[in-house]
C-alpha cells in the first residue's frame, strides 16, 4: 500500500532542515510515499523548498494564502511565476478565502484569490483551495474562474449539500484527520454523496491530527489512520481504497502513477 499525503505544511511541523527530512523518512516508513508540501507563505517558500530539495518523493505547491493578504511580499506574482519553473512544483496553493479569521477585508481576499486562479489557468496548473466560513463566495468565484486543470477543496469542512453543488465543477474533495472525529457528521454525510474518484486525503499537518493521536502535533505518518477510517465508512477493502486514492492524487497533480 502507498499513501499520498496531498497537503502537509512540512515547514510548520519543524524548523530544522534535518528534522524535516526525518519527518519525511518516518512517513515513508508508514508507507506515505508521496507528499505535497504546501506553501505557508512566499516569505519562507524558498527556504522550505531548499530544505526538502533532496526528497524526490516530495512535491510542492506555491501561492499566497488568504492569511497573507496584507503582506504577500514584494513582486509576489512574479515570484510565483518563477517558482513554478522549479522541479516538482505541481500546483498553485493554498489560495482561497478565510472569513473566520478576517484577514484583511473580504474584497482584498477575493482579489488575491481571483488573481491566482487566473494565474493557474495561464500556467495550466491545478489549484489547492482553502475555504473557511466562505463557502458561498468560494463556489461563486470558482464557477467562473476555476482553471481547466481543476482544484481541490482541501480540508473539506462543508456539508453534503454543498458537495453536491461543488460536484458540478472539476473539483476534488480532500479530507484531513478531522474526518475521524466522532462529531464530524457533516463530513461523514458528505462521503456518502461523493464518487470515489473525486476523493483525496491529506494530513494538513501539523494541524488536524486524527482522533487516535488527539492533542499531538500532526505528522504525515499518521495519514494511514484517516485512510483506515474512510475505508470503514465506505465498507471498502482498505487496500483497494488506498490504491484508488493514490490514483486520484496522481491524476489531480499530473504525476505518473508509478
Ligand atoms: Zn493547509
Amino acid at each position: 500500500m502507498q499513501y499520498f499525503d496531498t497537503h502537509a505544511h512540512l515547514g510548520l511541523i519543524v524548523d530544522d532542515p534535518i528534522e524535516q527530512l526525518i519527518v519525511i523518512q518516518e512517513a515513508r516508513q508508514a508507507s506515505v510515499a508521496r507528499i505535497i508540501s504546501i506553501c505557508n507563505s512566499l516569505h519562507d517558500f524558498t527556504q522550505v523548498y531548499e530544505n526538502l530539495k533532496s526528497a524526490a518523493n516530495v512535491y510542492h505547491s506555491v501561492g499566497v494564502s488568504p492569511s497573507e493578504v496584507q503582506n504577500p511580499g514584494k513582486d509576489w506574482l512574479q515570484i510565483i511565476e518563477q517558482s513554478v519553473q522549479l522541479p516538482r512544483v505541481v500546483a498553485i496553493g493554498e489560495i482561497g478565502l478565510d472569513y473566520y479569521r478576517k484577514f484583511g477585508d473580504k474584497n482584498s481576499q477575493i482579489e488575491l484569490f481571483i488573481t491566482q486562479l487566473d494565474l493557474a489557468s495561464k500556467l495550466n496548473l491545478p489549484v489547492i483551495i482553502h475555504n473557511r466560513d466562505a463557502g458561498h463566495d468560494v463556489l461563486d468565484i470558482l464557477r467562473d474562474r476555476l482553471p481547466p486543470r481543476g482544484g481541490v477543496l482541501h480540508c473539506y469542512s462543508e456539508d453534503a449539500a454543498y458537495a453536491k453543488k461543488a460536484l458540478e465543477l472539476n473539483l476534488y474533495f480532500s479530507f484531513a484527520g478531522n474526518l475521524t472525529y466522532r462529531n464530524a457528521r457533516n463530513l461523514h454525510e458528505t462521503i456518502d454523496v461523493l464518487p470515489l474518484d473525486r476523493i483525496l486525503i491529506e494530513s494538513e499537518s501539523p494541524f488536524m491530527v486524527p482522533a487516535d493521536h488527539r492533542g499531538k502535533r500532526n505528522m504525515p505518518k499518521y495519514l494511514p489512520l484517516t485512510a483506515r477510517f474512510l475505508a470503514e465508512m465506505l465498507e471498502m477493502d482498505e487496500e483497494a481504497l488506498v490504491a484508488q486514492l493514490w490514483e486520484n492524487s496522481n491524476n489531480f497533480f499530473g504525476l505518473p502513477q508509478e
